[in-house]
């Protein structure tokens, strides 16, 4: 939402499993065209705030509004992605038996929006969206191999194409480079920097070379809130920051 500069809000979420508080006080803010990187120990309940975004989970209390109106505690999962949140989880998931060109055709076709019967050719527009989508997923010369003979690395790839053949407008990653080799992350970072400021992107990840790389704000979560927000140097050289991730 440009007008109110923020396409996801969340408002002071709380979320109890048996008592137990995994996401406690949750605020944040993302701008639309942002790359926003969530890092944070383990348990600080980043898998717990997208299951949230992406009406997986109920918050207890709390406000979770995309762009500025839409207030996403009235949706259910599939309307939510239908309004154009994409999430991608750790694992690689392609359709193994077909080409890179049958994933990528496939996701344009499984678009609601679009009315085209599964057996219509694709039209010119499509077609040269499916072409620029493999130059940006660097796939463009693996367009008839079997998703299932491609790299760690290209299926991560083909999987995020498929997503945004769709045209999200935020898409949720987690931990996208895990299990990647050094040349494949730091393609993925050129692939993340391309999309930036087409889309919004919401980054769960480790790998804080990789962060280094592509980010502008980074969102340290623990014990299910904030604990502290601004560039890689700057949450790097806070001392609860630090606290947090050599006291534990
Ligand atoms: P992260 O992704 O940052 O590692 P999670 O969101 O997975 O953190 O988990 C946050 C906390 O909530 C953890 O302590 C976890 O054990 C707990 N938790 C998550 N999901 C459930 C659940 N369904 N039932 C009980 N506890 C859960």
């Amino acid at each position: 939402d440009v007008a109110h500069g923020r396409i996801l809000y969340l408002e002071d979420v709380h979320v109890s499993f048996d008592g137990f508080k995994a996401i406690n006080g949750l605020s944040l803010d993302i701008a639309p065209g942002e790359l926003r990187c969530i890092i944070g120990p383990n348990g600080a309940g980043k898998t717990t705030m997208m299951d949230i975004i992406t009406g997986k989970t109920r918050p207890n209390t709390g406000k979770v509004f995309f762009g500025s109106t839409i207030d996403l505690l009235r949706h259910n999962e599939p309307q939510i992605a239908q309004l154009g949140i994409g999430r991608k989880f750790q694992k690689p998931t392609v359709f193994e038996k077909l080409s890179v060109f049958e994933n990528l055709e496939l996701a344009l076709k499984m678009d609601k929006r679009v009315k085209s019967s599964m057996l219509h050719k694709l039209d010119s527009a499509q077609s040269d969206k499916l072409a620029e989508m493999l130059h940006t997923i660097h796939l463009t010369d693996s367009v008839s191999r079997m998703a299932g003979n491609l790299s760690h690395g290209q299926k991560q790839w083909l999987e995020i194409g498929m997503l945004l053949m769709q045209d999200p407008k935020l898409l949720l990653l987690d931990e996208p480079v895990a299990g990647m080799t050094d040349e494949e992350t730091a393609r993925t970072a050129e692939l993340f920097l391309t999309l930036k400021g087409k889309h919004s992107l919401m980054v769960v990840e480790h790998d804080m070379s990789f962060i280094e790389t592509i980010s502008e704000i980074v969102t340290v979560l623990c014990d299910g809130s904030v604990l502290a927000q601004g560039t890689l140097d700057q949450v790097q050289a806070d001392e609860r920051v630090i606290e947090v991730y050599l006291g534990r």
